[in-house]
């Protein structure tokens, strides 16, 4: 037999490169795949296997406003790039949203939940109103169609309330969400449902009193870390003490009006917070925005492919949080 020539044994290395390269690629899960059915336990969110998670990314932004984000080809960016494992469809109800043009919104959040599916991430489907009792009717037809359509797929999470104002837990948000609660699990018994707290979303230790009766609910915190600090922190402490599970579906690394500067020691304080306790989030926002929370510069391509100079001092403190995060649960 004719010994192999030099370029054969080239051509051969190469083969055998491209075979396990991509025996390789085909062998690494996405994160659904990985975490599969979500359920809660106790405090915590926890995989198929029962296992305690952390689910970490991005929101978008309003829809009716920076709809422009809400593609296939952004999300996939989100996931590959960023390494997002979950994304937050933020409709915006009143203010131009939902209530004005149903199906035009309805259309962007599914083309989020389709892309979410398509490439194995969680997707958080946020009613984002802040006051969203007005609105019980929308909230109804509207979990009403994203549950049935979509109710067998473990990659969706339903926020029922992005951020009551000073309303009564026990009194407008927890009837408001018990009526909503009630028409998802018509057809989906089991997916993560997330309820709205008071005061944009911080007071959990509200809830925590009387708590909503049901399986896998959660309820949210958000924060921005230029004006919340330790109390919060200790919100939160007294809710978990008491049997929640918290998902911070909202925060920023600005001040609450999602603009200032970019508080980078006290954001590490919050990760350290909700690393500690086990805690999803998702950052706000995906946006190209003037304003210091927008993770983007202003014009930033709608279908992702970022470099370095078109993320934003907020947004590059992020991704780096969850490129560390998406290496942790995939592993
Ligand atoms: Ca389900």
């Amino acid at each position: 037999m004719k010994p192999l020539s030099k370029l054969a044994l080239s051509t051969l290395s190469i083969s055998v490169f491209i075979f396990f390269s991509a025996c390789n690629f085909n062998q690494e899960k996405t994160p659904v795949e990985k975490v599969g059915q979500l359920s809660i336990d106790g405090v915590h969110l926890v995989d198929q296997k029962g296992k305690p998670i952390q689910l970490t990314g991005m929101s978008l932004f309003w829809s009716q406003w920076i709809g422009k984000y809400y593609n296939y080809d952004c999300i996939k960016w989100l996931k590959d790039d960023w390494k997002c494992t979950v994304v937050r469809a933020a409709l915006a109800v009143g203010s131009g949203g939902y209530t004005t043009n149903p199906e035009k919104e309805l259309e962007k959040i599914e083309t989020v939940i389709d892309a979410a599916i398509d490439i194995g991430i969680y997707v958080i489907v946020d009613f984002h109103a802040h006051q969203a009792e007005f609105n019980l009717e929308a909230a109804k037809t509207f979990f009403g169609h994203i549950s049935q359509k979509y109710g067998n797929y473990p990659n969706i999470i339903y926020e029922i309330y992005n951020e009551p104002l000073m309303v009564s837990w026990s009194e407008v948000i927890k009837p408001y969400s018990e009526a909503v609660i009630e028409v998802i699990r018509e057809n989906d018994p089991n997916n993560i449902i997330v309820c709205g707290t008071p005061r944009w979303s911080q007071l959990v230790n509200e809830a925590a009193l009387d708590p909503i009766d049901g399986e896998n609910i959660a309820y949210t915190l958000h924060f921005y870390a230029g004006t919340h600090n330790k109390r919060l922190m200790e919100i939160g402490d007294e809710a978990i003490e008491k049997g929640l599970c918290i998902f911070v579906t909202e925060y920023g690394t600005t001040e609450a009006n999602g603009d200032g500067p970019v508080y980078v020691s006290e954001t590490l304080e919050w990760y350290e917070w909700m690393n500690k306790n086990k805690i999803s989030h998702c950052n706000w926002s995906i946006a190209d925005k003037a304003e210091s929370s927008a993770a983007l510069t202003i014009d930033a391509d709608s279908l992702g492919g970022w470099g370095e100079d078109l993320i934003k001092p907020s947004g590059k403190l992020v991704r780096k949080e969850l490129l560390k995060k998406y290496k942790q649960l995939l592993k």
